[in-house]
């Protein structure tokens, strides 16, 4: 931990000319080649600094010990070495759950989840630190977006989990805080050295990226060959209610939002994961289930139905466990196939922007 904070406070008092300095651990490994060898080095150099960033998730060059004192030395200079401090991690009695904070060198703060399934270990992630898309029933956008993420600190959320479990991440969601597709490029950077073999090679298709809609942005996704899920924040089956819980559906309406995931499901063959947060009384009566089936009639997809974790600030309220079900079997009855979201942390503030905002509330009081 120690050698982690003399690494971010480096960071941290390099502020003002950040931006001109080379963010090393956001570079893709043929970019850092090409910086290897502008820097006069030997092109092995790349490979042995690679590793230690992405395969050790070594916290200082310090612990660098193949590299030349000289090398380490042109990064503390002209680099960003980006490293995550962890502040506060809850463990869920529950479930087991693990949720993290994380400082940043600029002094924002990120969270994460751990979440253990059957089938494997599965880290949610932030994208951006706040928000700006306005959900009415998320937590995580009531202070509006500070600032995007860079590649590096979207696989250092992954790295420190990984090495405090000790435990392999096999699975990885954006979920957490921000827009994935609000912050296109470092996304992109992000899931291909995440999936790449240098790296700790996810498997693409363990990785799902949700959007609240933005449809240039799932049209733009849809050309990139990958082969990640597209989960869409749905949350309503007709425009009007949609545009009253997300401000999104003002600048991409619904139906033009599922054009784009038909066109999504065409290009890639990947099946669409709708996510469904139910508000009592205000999604989920038998007649927004039965519009929903009209709507997504004939795509492939999934729907996840997810009783609203209520906020704090926000007084939506969950519908009862039989409604629930009703909704569930009204959609099943068009043969769409349907899950309800197990609520996994919900002892420990596990709903999205949730937990950083009470740090953050404690730390003022
Ligand atoms: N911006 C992206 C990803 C982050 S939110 C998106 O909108 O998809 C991840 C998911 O949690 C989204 O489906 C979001 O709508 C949902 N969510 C946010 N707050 C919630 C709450 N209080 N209850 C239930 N789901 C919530």
């Amino acid at each position: 931990m120690k050698e982690n904070r003399t690494e971010n406070q480096e960071n941290g008092r390099q502020q003002t000319d950040a931006e001109q300095r080379t963010d090393i651990k956001s570079l893709p490994y043929p970019q850092l080649e090409q910086w290897i060898l502008g820097q006069g080095e030997k092109k092995f150099r790349a490979r042995q600094l690679y590793q230690w960033m992405h395969e050790k998730h070594v916290s200082s060059l310090d612990a660098m010990g193949n590299l030349p004192g000289s090398l380490k030395q042109k990064i503390r200079k002209t680099c960003v070495f980006t490293v995550l401090e962890q502040m506060t991690c809850q463990v869920s009695a529950q479930d087991g759950t693990r949720k993290y904070l994380f400082g940043l060198a600029d002094g924002n703060m990120v969270e994460s989840v751990l979440m253990r399934y059957h089938h494997g270990n599965s880290v949610c992630i932030s994208t951006q630190a706040g928000c700006r898309m306005g959900c009415r029933f998320c937590a995580s956008t009531l202070d509006g977006l500070v600032r995007n993420l860079t590649p590096a600190e979207m696989l250092e959320q992954i790295y420190r989990i990984s090495d405090d479990t000790g435990e392999r991440v096999s699975n990885v969601v954006l979920m957490g805080t921000g827009e994935p597709l609000d912050n296109y490029e470092n996304v992109l950077t992000f899931l291909r050295m995440l999936t790449d073999e240098d790296g700790l090679h996810i498997s693409q298709r363990n990785v799902t990226v949700s959007t609240c809609g933005i449809v240039p942005g799932i049209y733009k996704l849809a050309e990139e060959k990958l082969q990640i899920t597209l989960a869409v924040s749905l949350h309503a089956s007709s425009q009007e209610k949609r545009k009253k819980l997300m401000p999104v559906a003002n600048a991409y309406g619904i139906h033009e939002l599922i054009r784009a995931c038909r066109y999504y499901f065409e290009k890639t063959g990947r099946r669409i994961t709708f996510e469904y947060s139910l508000v009592a009384g205000v999604n989920d009566q038998a007649q927004d289930a039965e519009e929903l089936a009209a709507l997504i009639g004939g795509l492939p997809c999934h729907v996840n139905l997810i009783p609203v974790n209520p906020v704090k600030e926000r007084d939506f309220t969950q519908p009862t466990a039989k409604a629930v079900q009703d909704f569930q079997k009204r959609l099943e009855k068009y043969r769409i196939n349907v899950t309800i979201r197990r609520e996994m942390g919900r002892d420990i503030d596990g709903a999205c922007g949730q937990l950083r905002k009470r740090f953050a509330e404690r730390q003022d009081a």
